[in-house]
């Protein structure tokens, strides 16, 4: 707790925090600093705040009576998840005057297997999801190198994105309902699990993305999709980013929906994964500029063609020049540790050292030109750095990222040379009619940026729906809007 705020307030931080504790419970309260330390950092570990006190309600009604005293109290709200968001959005500005809401505790999971839905609390951790999905048959078809942390609430206000997007949509296609407390504490249900509604505006969409700045996600339906009844994970090395577009569009062409997936790296990334992760192989022999990592997947009518179909057209490739070497996984094992191979790319380059990380998109047929281009003109104008684009291609989403040189000075070079590659980096991106941020959001990153470069009647929106949803800017304030 922060004694200092005890102190010179009266009184009233006391009279709040106890009535905090009472609406929550013993368990509902963390004032103990120590324990509430590791969750007031990023997960890039930029950004560090302070928390008047960590709220973890166990339940909708917990948190609709927190939000309203914290109204009454004037203290503002930062929502928490899994903390595995790339932009800093979960963490509390260094005041000390926020309370840290984390929904761990409001994890339940419950399937409905006729309605192909799930029903989560806020706090329910994607990798369970999947989990509990799978054993009723079904799937939630989104997925990213974080699951084992990401919670549905946290992917829903942020409308999350992965990597099978291409075939399934990111978070706002995949969500069916949820709950939200508003700015004031009243409950606003919108889990209606009608298909058709078109009683005016489609509410879920304004909360879905918004980062915890316009209500509290409680509870979230989303839609699940059969099970697969085959799969077919591949990597492929091909000699150029150009080569590896063409293989997508050929995949497509040959395989429509069946192709899930499409994921790309250089070997920058995999040489950092392999020096990362001890267990993991190189899926190829030698060493290829890119790699192209696809899933295929079939239904049950589907399943026993798809191995023929997915030889044929790698055949296909193959005779065309479009890839110089594949592997098809032989087994479930296998096509785990190919994905192993993309999801650890963050991780690895994270240990790397210091980099400036770009979530951007572009128009998906003009992302190679644009991770040719771009990746010349930052290395003629910032000399001595590397860059490690890798991602969704089948998107029109890379993840582009400069890494300092060997040897720099994290906190020097963040502030300086970081700063200017990321300006220059939105810049050109901007300048191809693309966005800033893909798939993360906003958060405290890239508020200053998103000023900056998006449309003033947007902001002007963004804002006007801001204040009749959050008058009193106590919801997630710093942040997005
Ligand atoms: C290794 C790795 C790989 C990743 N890959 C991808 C990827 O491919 N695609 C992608 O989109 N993301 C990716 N991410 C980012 C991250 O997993 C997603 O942004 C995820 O949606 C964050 O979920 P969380 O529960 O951790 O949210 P947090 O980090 O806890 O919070 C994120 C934001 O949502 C708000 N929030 C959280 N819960 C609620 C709630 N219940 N109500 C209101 N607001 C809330 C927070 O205030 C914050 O603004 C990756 C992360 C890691 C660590």
């Amino acid at each position: 707790m922060n004694t200092d705020t005890t102190i010179a307030d009266n009184g009233r931080t006391e009279t709040f925090l106890k009535a905090a504790s009472t609406i929550l419970g013993p368990k509902g309260l963390v004032t103990d600093a120590a324990d509430i330390e590791p969750w007031l950092t990023d997960w890039r570990g930029r950004y560090h705040g302070k928390a008047l006190a960590m709220a973890q309600p166990s339940d909708t009604a917990q948190v609709a009576a927190l939000v309203k005293l914290c109204a009454e109290h004037g203290v503002p709200i930062v929502a928490q998840g899994g903390n595995s968001g790339m932009v800093g959005g979960a963490t509390p500005d260094e005041s000390g005057r926020a309370i840290l809401l984390s929904t761990r505790r409001m994890n339940a999971i419950a399937i409905d297997a006729a309605a192909m839905s799930a029903t989560c609390g806020a706090g329910a951790v994607l990798q369970t999801l999947h989990e509990a999905s799978e054993a009723q048959g079904l799937r939630f078809p989104l997925s990213l190198g974080g699951k084992g942390s990401a919670t549905v609430g946290g992917l829903t206000s942020t409308n999350a994105g992965g990597t099978q997007v291409l075939r399934h949509g990111v978070m706002r296609a995949l969500v069916a309902g949820l709950e939200v407390v508003l700015a004031n504490g009243e409950v606003l249900d919108l889990s209606t699990p009608l298909k058709k509604d078109n009683r005016g505006f489609d509410l879920k969409q304004i909360f879905i993305g918004s980062e915890g700045t316009l209500g509290i996600v409680t509870r979230v339906v989303v839609k699940l999709s059969p099970a697969v009844a085959e799969r077919r994970v591949v990597i492929a090395g091909v000699e150029s980013i150009h080569a590896a577009r063409r293989l997508m569009l050929e995949c497509e062409a040959a395989m429509a929906d069946a192709l899930e997936g499409f994921e790309v790296f250089p070997q920058s990334c995999l040489d950092a994964v392999l020096a990362y992760v001890p267990t993991a192989q190189a899926p190829l022999e030698g060493k290829h500029a890119w790699y192209a990592l696809l899933e295929f997947v079939a239904d049950k009518a589907g399943a026993n063609t798809l191995g023929d179909a997915v030889e044929t057209v790698l055949a296909d490739a193959f005779e065309e020049g479009l890839i110089e070497d594949a592997a098809i996984a032989a087994n479930e094992a296998q096509a785990e540790a190919f994905w192993q191979l993309r999801e650890t790319i963050s991780p690895a380059e994270k240990a790397k050292g210091p980099a400036a990380q770009h979530d951007i998109s572009v128009a998906v047929e003009q992302m190679p030109d644009f991770i040719v281009d771009a990746s010349r003109s930052v290395i003629e104008r910032f000399p001595g750095h590397e860059v490690a684009a890798f991602g969704h291609l089948g998107d029109g989403n890379i993840h582009f990222h400069v890494i300092a040189p060997a040897g720099s000075d994290a906190a020097t070079w963040n502030r300086d040379e970081g700063k200017a590659i990321s300006s220059f980096v939105y810049r050109l991106v901007t300048d191809r009619g693309g966005s800033i941020s893909a798939e993360h959001g906003i958060g405290q990153d890239k508020l200053q940026t998103l000023l900056e470069t998006h449309d003033p009647a947007a902001i002007a929106v963004m804002k006007a729906v801001k204040s009749a949803l959050d008058p009193a800017g106590l919801l997630n304030p710093g942040k997005l809007v």
